[in-house]
């Protein structure tokens, strides 16, 4: 039972913050990473310093340090706002109420959009592609032009094995399902759409079509 402060938190009702009692019998929680688990951020978070700490230092030793301000500056606006507009803002991670984030990924981003249970667009998953070369590439000029071979090699490794594990770990569990790599199964999609109306009513808008007939009842405190 929902009480009335918990659906204050929640005002799109989406399971992922219901109260935790509510997932006893749901199947879906060996399949998603649709709670909030501490393990999850830190492994992707190691994961991504895997890539940045050899970029940072090879830079750093090419005499161009003073870019890495123009790279923090970047991925601050790409985080906060870029991403958190064309990828997160899709994400029931999202639907919390509150201005920042806390998810598996980016906690601690700021929220300036409001959630949009739809799924992404061609034209944000276009921008999100363009995001990630600009946010991931920044640094490789950088450590070419200061003939940092073996960091470059150290980061370039760092960057592929960042993208292997999360599509192995976390992308086919993940529940922003729009996302360009998300590869979570369309039965699981759409049993997790069937937790969650104003996700499925959103999506069915946008042509997105279940192969079981959602029960749609009734959306509540939106
Ligand atoms: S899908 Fe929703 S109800 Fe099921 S385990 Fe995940 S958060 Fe809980
Ligand atoms: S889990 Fe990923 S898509 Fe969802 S809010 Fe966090 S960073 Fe954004």
């Amino acid at each position: 039972m929902t009480t009335a402060s918990e659906q204050n938190q929640n005002p799109y009702d989406i399971c992922t913050w219901r109260p935790i009692s509510e997932c006893a019998d749901c199947s879906l929680k060996i399949r998603l990473k649709c709670r909030f688990k501490k393990e999850d951020l830190l492994h992707f978070m190691a994961m991504f310093w895997g890539f940045a700490i050899p970029a940072i230092i090879g830079v750093i030793r090419a005499g161009y340090g003073w870019w890495l301000l123009g790279w923090f500056a970047f991925a601050m606006f790409f985080f906060n706002v870029w991403e958190s507009c064309i990828l997160c803002s899709h994400c029931p991670y999202y639907a919390e109420k509150g201005s920042t984030l806390h998810c598996i990924a980016n906690y601690g981003s700021v929220k300036p959009w409001k959630y949009r249970p739809g799924p992404m667009s061609r034209a944000e998953k276009a921008q999100l592609w363009i995001g990630f070369v600009i946010l991931t590439g920044f640094p490789f000029p950088f450590l070419l032009l200061g003939r940092q071979w073996a960091l470059a090699f150290i980061a370039l490794w760092g960057l592929i094995l960042f993208f292997w594990t999360l599509n192995k770990y976390t992308c086919s569990q993940c529940v922003n399902f729009s996302c360009p790599l998300n590869r979570v199964p369309k039965e699981v999609v759409d049993a997790y759409l069937q937790r969650n109306p104003t996700m499925s009513k959103a999506w069915e808008a946008s042509g997105w079509q279940p192969e079981l007939p959602p029960p749609h009842p009734e959306v509540k405190g939106k």
